[in-house]
């Protein structure tokens, strides 16, 4: 996929900025002491401010806050040690307040930065604009009853991050890219667990075309995408119908889009004209947030190793690729795993396991790596039985399958079906005579020039021996013999 497309007058550069919002982990909401839960009956995570009921007064949740100073660092972004909490207003049914609070003006983080890494292996440096703290809303329920809305609360007073990034992203798989590794550090630092099908995360995407080098042109918003093959798709569609606006003559109108799943199109939700005066206001109930730096301090110092660290750690201590360094680091899990097996042993073959045999099965079997039936030691001791030549690489693909099967050990495999390598040199000739004695034809011609041949011959002792020599001692003897 491309950065452009091509129009009838000329090529036309994606310019896309997202906004993502991000529920935070914490118990309780961000300003009340109702349970955050998922999946709770409706309605019984309430309280009173949850409930916009007349004289609620909110109490800031500091973990939430502490939170999103965790984010913001993760994001290389400025901490704010003063901001301040405003009311956005607006009617909606499962807004009961009549306003969301939100941070306008002054967010608790600015200025962050974010490095995705593209299939080709390069790197972009992707601004953010602000992270800032606000509520989100209740669930209007459409589906219960045929004459009847429900509105279910629970959700309704939830801390969310929102996270704002600048018009960087050039195509929809740079944006795909920012999403992954913005989920990838959230769900490192523990702020969000990231999982869009939940809609603990969920993105509105700005997308307007340009030509290339050109000013930006007028933007749509997609709002709510709840996946990242969703949002790709929901880019190409809109950049489509931008750009045969745009080459009829005429102009986009800034509005505010939703994308259809079903038929893989955005529709205008609001134009601009529309749009809401929200009367924003410092919140009178709120004091404006004021951080120690002591505070800022000692989350610093307990940041884990993120995902940028880990990767450049593995290339560069590990000898690993590029590659193979993202796809170990994408998940925590995953690369905790992977230091495990690799620790005291070949780092790549670890890598290479991992990568093609256990993410493999993994995948076909639909389970996480949390779920693996091979443990990090069991697999470690596959790896010792290849390095010290108990075992052929081929033979341990085949112990894998089972142990990822049956949940067996490595060597209890081997012991049960005598699979350990022969690396005997007595033995080894022995059917090397054999397989002479039995083709002499062969042996002549090999002998008259034929070096083709040699391949028949190491295929012959390999069947002989039921695919247990050890094929580089197969192959020096054979050597020896044939040429002697
Ligand atoms: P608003 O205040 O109207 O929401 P913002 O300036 O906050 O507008 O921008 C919202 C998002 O839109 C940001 O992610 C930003 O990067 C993106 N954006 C701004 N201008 C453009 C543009 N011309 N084309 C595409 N995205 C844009
Ligand atoms: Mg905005």
């Amino acid at each position: 996929m491309a950065n452009t497309i091509e129009g009838a007058t000329g090529t036309w550069e994606y310019v896309i900025g997202l906004e993502v919002h991000a529920q935070i982990i914490s118990n309780s909401k961000l300003f009340s002491g109702a349970s955050t839960e998922f999946g709770s009956e409706p309605n019984t995570q309430v309280s009173p401010v949850d409930a916009g009921m007349p004289g609620m007064l909110p109490v800031i949740n500091m973990t939430c806050i502490e939170q999103a100073v965790k984010t913001g660092l993760a994001i290389e972004g400025t901490i704010n040690r003063y901001s301040v909490f405003d009311r956005k207003n607006y009617f909606y049914p499962d807004l009961p307040q009549g306003y969301q609070i939100s941070q306008f003006k002054q967010p608790i983080v600015s200025e962050g930065r974010l490095v995705i890494e593209m299939e080709d292996g390069s790197e972009k440096v992707i601004g953010i604009e602000r992270l800032h703290v606000e509520q989100d809303a209740g669930k209007s329920l459409h589906d219960q009853d045929p004459g009847h809305s429900y509105v279910d609360l629970n959700r309704s007073g939830v801390g969310l991050m929102e996270i704002v990034s600048k018009p960087d992203l050039r195509s929809p798989e740079e944006a795909a890219a920012y999403v992954r590794k913005l989920r990838s550090i959230l769900r490192y630092v523990e702020t969000c667990d990231g999982n869009m099908q939940d809609g603990s995360m969920r993105v509105d995407a700005n997308v307007s075309m340009r030509r290339p080098g050109e000013e930006y042109g007028t933007r749509c918003e997609i709002k709510n995408l709840n996946s990242v093959r969703f949002m790709s798709r929901a880019l190409e569609y809109e950049a489509l119908r931008q750009v045969d606006i745009l080459e009829a003559g005429g102009k986009v109108a800034q509005e505010t889009r939703l994308f259809d799943v079903g038929r893989g199109e955005t529709r205008s939700m609001r134009s601009k004209e529309e749009a809401h005066d929200y009367r924003y206001f410092p919140d009178p109930d709120l004091l404006p947030l004021r951080l120690e730096q002591e505070l800022i301090n000692g989350i610093a110092a307990s940041m884990p190793e993120l995902p940028d660290a880990k990767r450049h750690r593995f290339m560069a201590d590990f000898g690993l690729s590029p590659y193979d360094a993202s796809v170990l680091v994408a998940e925590k899990e995953n690369a905790d795993f992977y230091e495990a097996v690799a620790e005291g042993r070949d780092k790549k073959l670890a890598a290479n396991w991992l990568i093609s045999e256990l993410f493999g099965l993994l995948n076909k079997a639909g389970k996480g790596i949390e779920d693996s039936p091979v443990s990090a030691p069991a697999l470690g001791e596959l790896l010792d039985l290849i390095s010290d030549d108990t075992i052929s690489g081929r033979t341990a693909k085949e112990i894998f399958a089972e142990m990822f099967e049956t949940g067996k050990a490595a060597g209890v495999i081997v012991e049960e079906k005598g699979l350990k390598q022969v690396t005997d040199t007595g033995a080894i000739e022995a059917v090397i005579d054999e397989v002479m004695a039995r083709e002499t034809q062969k042996v002549e011609e090999y002998r008259s020039g034929k070096d083709k041949l040699f391949g028949f011959f190491v295929g012959q002792v390999m069947k002989a021996s039921g695919g247990k020599a050890n094929p580089k001692m197969v192959n020096e003897v054979l050597k020896t013999k044939l040429d002697g």
